[in-house]
């Protein structure tokens, strides 16, 4: 290669990017290997959050020459005036811009990156000295593996029928969660150090469709299919672009949270309870759901969690359904114990 970037570099570069199955650590990854493969002053990578012309980008990792890669997870951080038009110039024309920048008295390379959808998801600001033709090949390119890559991965955690995460994503994200509350807990023992952070909430809520069978035998499996992926859709709706959204078996579905007090929880659950009983399916006419939540705090695991969701969803059911119950209440009511097994309740997988 004449570039000075030898294809040993590139192959290892390749090998370095797809080794991690975990977001970040892929992101962290592409700019270190871009960096050591294409030497510049700066990259950033932005993840899309809304296309323009309303541009809203988050920074998700950093490089600079003083300093290696750190991610982070700011909205339209370092955004100033010139860069942004140059972003939404180059997802507009979807191609390769550069231009001149006032912040670094650096030439700028915007790389926007699509999705297999066409649809935007990241944009790379690359900050050098000089544009070099072949160095920007060499840039591009492994930009696209790491989208195709990407891809890949994104594929892999959901669900083909309705898009959403899939189950076997959520215990990782109930983990993540658990060994965040764990951790809070521990820096406010040690140091009486809060941060605003801190004080967040996680519940989760598990929502099962009710009397979902009838669908099936009255309607057929096909129709039934259909109103999975209309909830899905409802549940999207009223659900924040932050929260995680996933199917967890047949006609059940999960959902994580994350908001200030047990108040908003419930009131964010019960919006999409009343959203659903009060919209009229095609053919299908009136459904419903019932809700079980818990919040994600203390317990052991991610079974742990999901038990007292299930329960407290088994009470709804059990009750009269089209309601939310939460497990701590329940608890607190002693209409529930925290020992009382419920009956193992199948979970069709299809
Ligand atoms: P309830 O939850 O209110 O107690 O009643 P239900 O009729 O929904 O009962 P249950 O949860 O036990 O049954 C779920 C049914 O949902 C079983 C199966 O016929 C149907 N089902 C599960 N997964 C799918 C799917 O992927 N597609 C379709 N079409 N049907 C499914
Ligand atoms: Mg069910
Ligand atoms: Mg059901």
């Amino acid at each position: 290669m004449k570039s000075g970037i030898s294809t040993i570099q590139v192959i290892d570069s390749l090998a370095e990017i797809t080794r991690y199955q975990d977001r970040e650590i892929l992101e962290k990854s592409l700019l270190e290997t871009l960096a050591e493969t294409v030497p510049s002053e700066e990259y950033r990578l932005y993840k899309v959050i809304n296309p323009p012309p309303n541009l809203e980008l988050t920074v998700v990792a950093n490089k600079t020459t003083e300093h290696d890669v750190i991610s982070e997870n700011q909205t339209n951080h370092n955004l100033t005036e010139d860069l942004q038009r140059a972003i939404c110039d180059a997802i507009e024309r979807e191609d390769v811009n550069t231009f001149d920048s006032d912040e670094h008295h650096h030439k700028g390379t915007i790389f926007p990156v699509f999705n297999n959808k066409s649809d935007i998801t990241a944009v790379l600001v690359q900050f050098s000295d000089q544009h070099r033709f072949d160095e920007q090949r060499v840039v591009f390119g492994l930009l696209r593996i790491y989208s195709n890559y990407l891809n890949l991965l994104h594929e892999n955690v959901r669900d083909k029928l309705t898009g959403l995460l899939n189950r076997e994503t959520l215990n990782k994200e109930i983990l993540n969660i658990l060994m965040e509350k764990s951790h809070a807990k521990k820096r406010i023992e040690i140091r009486g150090f809060r941060r605003s952070t801190d004080d967040a909430q996680y519940w989760l809520g598990v929502i099962d469709v009710d009397h979902f069978k009838n669908i099936n035998d009255k309607f057929g499996h096909l129709f039934g299919d259909e109103v999975l992926i209309l909830m899905a859709g409802f549940m999207s709706e009223v659900f924040r672009d932050d929260d995680l959204l996933f199917r967890y078996g047949g006609e059940e579905f999960v959902v994580v949270i994350r908001v200030l007090t047990k108040e908003d929880a419930f009131g964010v659950f019960e919006r999409l309870r009343t959203k659903i009983s009060e919209h009229t399916f095609p053919q299908v006419g009136n459904m419903a759901v019932s809700i079980g939540m818990v919040e994600i705090d203390e317990q052991e695991g991610s079974s742990d969690v999901i038990h007292s969701a299930d329960k407290a969803l088994y009470f709804a059911k059990e009750n009269g359904r089209n309601q939310t119950c939460i497990f701590e209440d329940l608890i607190s009511q002693g209409k529930i114990t925290q020992q009382q097994k419920i009956k193992a309740r199948e979970i069709d997988l299809f």
